[in-house]
């Protein structure tokens, strides 16, 4: 059977190799003669999983000690509503980087609890663009900084850490997850979905500041108190077992197969640029970024010609390139090259629309 090279914003591929050793202990996990799919997550052998998974997780990103994992459910949306009811909670006030539709969205939420101010805005040029702070435009007494790192829908990655000063900063990192090195000190709080770059959907992780734990609003739903969550080792509830073994294994993946997240950097720079060395040179195509924000997970581009954008996105459909149409609002196409995208899908998509575009013009 041909697999496609998958293009998707998400969920998204996954590495082969991985899926394939979910496969050979599908039926037998590791002697127990059952699935993970059928384990009790009060099981000992759940319990050395999820604590295998947070292990990777603090190696993989050099967590300092007075940080906790949590493994979340409900998607990032459900966490807009979250990081409010557990962090707004000192003056009331929250600062937010609208860099597109999540941050956006997140803002929205967030405002529905609180003070919300939008520091810095990009839909002037349609989130075409990370909008740059400095440490003054944030309110002194702001309970947190708020921003989206890598933005899926419009394809540009924050190119500096906001400074805030002595204001926590969280950041929403669900679509550059483990794509390179983080400083995770900078933060309060960083997390995302894993259905990015990290396993199919079903879990957040968050790696949150102890210090910021313990001052969620009474009105909390006890699933949406990240304390609660913390006391009890992301098990209040049954966890998305599954979904948290694939985690693992992919982490395993970026550890030992690609070498670590400096390892893991440079591959995804090299396939970035194949991209949009391309794009910089088509005459027929063209990035919808500017070069200095341009992310390395999600690349939207666009002809300009909406019937040569469905030719191509249906001719590379019939050619094994799946999942290239843009979102509706840039239009278009959007590559997107997560960890899991070989080198040779991102050379074989250019190869073809090089082909394309001497066929068209
Ligand atoms: C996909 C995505 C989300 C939404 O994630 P859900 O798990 O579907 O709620 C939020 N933020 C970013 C940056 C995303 O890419």
């Amino acid at each position: 059977m041909a697999r496609v090279y998958n293009f998707s914003a998400g969920p998204s591929m996954l590495p082969e190799s991985v899926l394939r050793r979910a496969a050979d202990e599908m039926l037998d996990y590791n002697g127990t003669g059952e699935s993970v799919m059928e384990m009790s997550h009060r099981s000992a052998e759940f319990q050395q999983i999820i604590d295998e998974a947070e292990a990777l997780v603090r190696e993989l990103y050099k967590v300092p000690d007075n940080y906790k994992v949590l493994f979340l459910q409900g998607g990032a949306s459900t966490q807009f509503a979250a990081i409010p009811l557990n962090f707004m909670n000192g003056s009331g006030k929250a600062d937010y980087i609208v860099s597109g539709q999540w941050g956006r969205k997140a803002a929205e939420e967030a405002a529905r609890y609180g003070d919300v101010k939008v520091v810095a805005n990009s839909v002037d040029k349609n989130y075409s663009y990370f909008p740059k702070t400095t440490r003054e435009d944030f309110r002194p007494d702001a309970d947190y900084v708020y921003y989206c790192m890598n933005n899926t829908i419009f394809g540009t990655l924050a190119p500096y850490i906001p400074d805030t000063g002595d204001i926590p900063l969280i950041a929403d990192v669900s679509s550059c997850f483990f794509s390179q090195p983080l400083d995770i000190s900078k933060f309060a709080v960083v997390y995302g979905g894993a259905q990015k770059n990290v396993a199919p959907a079903g879990v957040v992780i968050a790696i949150v500041r102890e210090d910021m734990l313990g001052k969620a609003r009474d009105i909390t739903p006890t699933m949406l108190n990240w304390k609660i969550m913390a006391d009890h080792g992301s098990m209040y509830n049954t966890p998305p077992c599954y979904i948290i073994y694939m985690c693992k294994l992919v982490l395993e993946w970026i550890k030992n197969d690609i070498g670590g997240l400096e390892a893991m950097e440079e591959r995804n720079k090299k396939k970035a640029k194949i991209l949009y060395d391309f794009l910089d040179s088509s005459k027929m195509f063209s990035s919808t970024v500017v070069p200095e924000d341009r992310s390395l997970m999600n690349v939207p581009f666009v002809s300009g010609d909406k019937e040569l954008d469905a030719k191509l996105i249906k001719e590379a459909k019939e050619a094994g390139f799946i999942n290239i149409k843009g979102y509706k609002t840039v239009g278009g196409m959007r590559a997107s090259i997560y960890n899991a995208m070989p080198l040779e899908g991102v050379e074989k998509l250019v190869e073809f629309m090089k082909e394309f575009e001497k066929a068209n013009s």
